[in-house]
């Protein structure tokens, strides 16, 4: 606990937020008036993403707070990097419960860091007393008509995959204590969970080759299904290539890994669609060791999500979180 005075919300933002990330030329009034001027490019169009943290629905209470910045914009990064977009601007609305100045320091740093690694510049927001609840704006840009949507798949396209999904909801698990592993395949677990990866690079490549689009926030399965219904048909993932990483393997066995890798939470990869023509030239242009990404399914006329386990249709239990569903 420090014992320093509490910094007002004029010297909260001066003296943490003011500045932070990445510095842009087409940054002409950052924060500090009333509004944010900025410079949109010709012949581009602007994305523009928003989601919130709520302290104990989205993080652990006593999370680090290096997480939580680094999270806050992960997740709005995530849900460019699926349009394709070019990430630019962020603004932060913070609700604090009190204002301490290491953990205020943390976040801040743990935000910027991230920003800066995007050339994300931190051009406004709000600050305000509460309950602890981070919401960040992200803008960016993408050239006219070329967003990746999540409607755009149709039968017969392949499914891909980035990244390990699963392993962000077992650190979760880890970090909540309902989860025991030895290390060092517990610390990589949690790591995944507290500072996701979002693929913006591998978003805007996919730009040419990618028929649809989504990010993985929810679950493997949910949001493949969303991207299908989205697009007007079915998918079917096979359980045999779903690519799941030896520490989770490690830590809750072969069929558990699975499981999570379908159904699991705040992974923070992407899901996408392409042709068949197009996915030959998808994975010779962009080589998947190197991307980080894999074939999982393929899209099919025949509506609803499913898993083919040797051939055979299974039952998933669990598919995606939804806030308001009854317990
Ligand atoms: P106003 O009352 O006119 O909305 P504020 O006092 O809320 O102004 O904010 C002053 C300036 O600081 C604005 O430019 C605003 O965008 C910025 N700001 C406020 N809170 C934050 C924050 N948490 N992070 C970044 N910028 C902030
Ligand atoms: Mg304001």
């Amino acid at each position: 606990m420090s014992t320093e005075r509490s910094p007002s919300e004029f010297e909260i933002i001066e003296r943490y937020f003011r500045g932070g990330g990445a510095r842009r030329a087409d940054v002409r009034i950052g924060v500090g008036d009333d509004a944010a001027i900025l410079g949109c490019p010709a012949g581009m169009e602007l994305a523009a993403a928003t989601d919130t943290l709520v302290e104990g629905a989205h993080f652990p209470r006593g999370s680090p707070p290096a997480s939580i910045g680094h999270r806050a914009l992960a997740v709005n990064l995530s849900d460019l990097a699926a349009m394709g977009a070019r990430p630019a601007w962020a603004l932060l609305a913070l609700t604090l419960p009190r204002a301490e100045p290491s953990w205020l320091a943390e976040f801040a740093a743990g935000l910027a860091a991230l920003a800066r690694s995007h050339e994300v510049a931190l051009v406004g927001g709000d600050t305000t007393r509460g309950p602890l609840t981070v919401t960040v704006q992200l803008l960016g840009h993408v050239p006219k008509s070329t967003a990746l949507l999540r409607s755009g798949a149709r039968a017969g396209d392949h499914l891909f995959v980035s990244g390990t999904p699963g392993d962000a909801a077992a650190g979760l698990a880890l970090e909540q204590g309902r989860l025991a592993a030895s290390e060092p395949a517990a610390s990589y677990l949690r790591e995944r969970f507290l500072y996701p990866t979002p693929r913006v690079a591998l978003g805007e490549c996919l730009r040419r080759y990618a028929s649809a689009c989504i990010d993985v926030s929810d679950g493997l399965l949910g949001d493949a299904a969303k991207l299908a219904r989205a697009s007007g048909c079915g998918v079917e993932i096979a359980y045999e290539e779903l690519p799941v990483s030896e520490a989770l393997e490690q830590s809750v066995g072969a069929e558990r890994s699975r499981e999570l890798a379908l159904t699991g939470g705040d992974d923070y990869e992407l899901c996408f669609s392409a042709r068949p023509a197009l996915a030959a030239k998808l994975l010779a242009e962009l080589p998947p060791q190197r991307w980080g990404y894999r074939r999982i399914g393929t899209l099919r006329a025949q509506p609803g999500a499913c898993v083919l386990r040797a051939g055979q249709t299974m039952s998933v239990p669990d598919a995606g979180y939804d806030h308001f569903a009854a317990p």
